[in-house]
């Protein structure tokens, strides 16, 4: 038998990682940039330690564009590197410094937050350039040193002097492919993406592109409602204000922070999804945030931050993710708890607020079990004529006295466009039923699966068949109709075919009205699921 060792060739594996890298080549300047970030914050857990005692002097980054040379030069000054160091960093692929820092100085300093985690991301400059140049002086003291390579396996290194002193500056030649990034607006553009919170200054044309503080990473106490609503602002330039929003803050098990900010919602509100940014320690990672954030969430704008979601890696990957998961499940949690807080203390304001909380609500207890459990409890029904709202406990409360079904099951009878309904409203108010709107688009496919959830509650339409057992229930009330009318009516409604609706020649009372046509409840709500199902929500 034989063992040994697959042997990799850089030649093979070079093209590979130019080629497959990643398939979004802008992501380069977030690579690099998030390396001169990790080497100033590298150099002030440094300082904090002790073991460097220079000045730092003020930590930032510059992106410079030479349209003459073909250039772009990403610069900082961090922590630099001496020779040995960009033998070892550099010049071993996959060989992950950052993670050799985290490891070695874990504990000593909680504030360290560092970017770099594979060991690759320095290589993606390759995919623009057809040479890439580092000079670079360490701040331990050792001559600066200039190291470059054109894309194949050799690479030169040699002594120079850096004029700026200590620091790095990453010079890309770009090639022909991608002159692209030669282009003043479309770096601007990348850098606005990738870099908008970044902890660390960065300029361009000498002007900082960049926001060092955003909210998220505040404490929800040093903040004020206008900071919050300046935030949002800042995101969504063009938005309404928000309604309320949460602020997220998490160490255990998991380390997140992050704003979301609920916006409101009508009926002519275009759902906009994508409207939740990811971050991994203040870098933009993805908009699209849909294995993260629960489905019925997506609804949600703003930020959350979280070093544990991996940055470069595939979305079937995220999605067996375990933290990815807890994430998930803790950002549900939160958003109930918010919405039970506000049902609780200030129960005016949630009614005023509903038509936006609601939908979203309604989405949240449909799909996910134990925001159902919470929501029960603040869900609430509004009267059709505007002046209340019910629980369901309410609800049940104030028909306690007329509830007759055998089963007893809570009926809860419900108007969906209560201007047409009316004559049955009347009808069902004056045996002293309360009739609650259930009118938006989210309310057929919601009664149903609620039925299903809440065992002992069964929704009815006001003008359903059932409805009218339930309302004419023992009554002599009925208004008793002329041979004439009967006939005269029977007339009219024999148009109508009998498998869609029901008619009925008994009449509520004499001021309602003396005909009912009904329509089963099991057709009607086929037909408003359809509806539902049409209109893309
Ligand atoms: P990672 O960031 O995951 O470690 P990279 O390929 O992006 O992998 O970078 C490799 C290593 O090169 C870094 O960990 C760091 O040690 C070194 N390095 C890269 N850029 C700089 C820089 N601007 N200043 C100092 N060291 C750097
Ligand atoms: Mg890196």
């Amino acid at each position: 038998m034989q063992k040994g060792a697959i042997r990799v060739q850089t030649e093979n594996i070079f093209p590979i990682i130019k080629k497959f890298l990643y398939s979004d080549h802008e992501i380069f300047i977030r690579e690099l940039v998030s390396n001169a970030v990790d080497a100033t914050q590298k150099l002030k857990t440094l300082a904090s330690v002790g073991e460097f005692k220079g000045e730092l002097g003020e930590l930032a980054i510059t992106v410079k564009l030479d349209k003459e040379k073909k250039t772009l030069t990403i610069s900082d000054n961090g922590i630099g590197m001496t020779a040995e160091e960009v033998d070892k960093y550099i010049n071993q692929v996959a060989f992950s410094g950052a993670e050799e820092f985290l490891n070695k100085y874990k504990g000593q300093n909680e504030g360290t937050n560092i970017i770099g985690h594979f060991g690759l991301g320095f290589y993606s400059s390759f995919m623009v350039s057809n040479v890439v140049e580092i000079v670079t002086q360490s701040h331990k003291d050792a001559p600066a040193v200039r190291w470059e390579c054109d894309g194949s396996p050799e690479y030169t290194l040699e002594e120079t002097t850096r004029e700026a002193g200590r620091g790095t500056d990453i010079i890309m030649h770009i090639n022909e492919e991608s002159e692209e990034f030669l282009d003043e607006h479309r770096i601007k553009t990348i850098l606005e993406k990738f870099c908008k919170f970044l902890p660390v200054p960065v300029k361009y044309e000498d002007k900082q592109i960049n926001n060092t503080h955003p909210a998220w990473t505040k404490k929800p106490s040093e903040l004020t409602t206008e900071d919050y609503q300046n935030f949002y602002k800042e995101l969504y330039p063009f938005s309404e204000p928000p309604l309320f929003w949460i602020h997220l803050n998490v160490d255990y098990p998991f380390n997140l922070t992050g704003i979301l900010y609920f916006p409101k919602i009508n009926k002519s509100y275009e759902i906009q999804k994508d409207k939740i940014s990811l971050y991994s320690n203040q870098v933009f990672v993805t908009d699209e945030v849909k294995d993260i954030v629960p489905e019925f969430l997506m609804l949600l704008h703003g930020v959350i931050d979280s070093p544990d979601i991996p940055l470069n890696v595939s979305r079937s990957y995220l999605q067996g993710d375990p933290n990815v998961k807890k994430i998930s499940s803790y950002i549900t949690k939160k958003v109930a708890d918010k919405l039970d807080e506000m049902f609780r203390s200030d129960r005016k304001e949630f009614e005023e607020k509903w038509e936006s909380i609601g939908l979203f609500a309604k989405y949240g207890m449909m799909t996910d079990d134990k925001f159902r459990e919470k929501g029960n409890k603040f869900l609430i029904l509004e009267d059709v004529d505007g002046s209340k709202f019910y629980t369901l406990d309410e609800y049940k409360q104030e028909t306690a006295a007329i509830q007759t079904n055998k089963e007893e099951k809570q009926v809860i009878l419900y108007a969906t466009s209560p201007i047409q309904q009316d004559s049955y409203i009347s009808a069902a108010k004056a045996k002293g039923y309360k009739v609650v709107k259930l009118d938006s688009l989210v309310d057929a496919a919601f009664l149903n699966q609620m039925e299903t959830h809440w065992e002992k509650v069964q929704f009815t339409r006001v003008d359903a068949d059932i409805a009218d057992n339930l309302i004419d229930k023992d009554e002599n009330t009925s208004h008793v109709l002329t041979q004439d009318q009967e006939t005269r009516l029977k007339a009219l409604f024999e148009k109508i075919p009998q498998q869609h609706v029901k008619v009925e020649l008994k009449g509520l009372s004499a001021e309602s009205q003396p005909v009912i046509v009904t329509r089963p409840e099991f057709m009607r709500r086929m037909k408003d699921m359809a509806a539902v199902g049409g209109s893309g929500m």
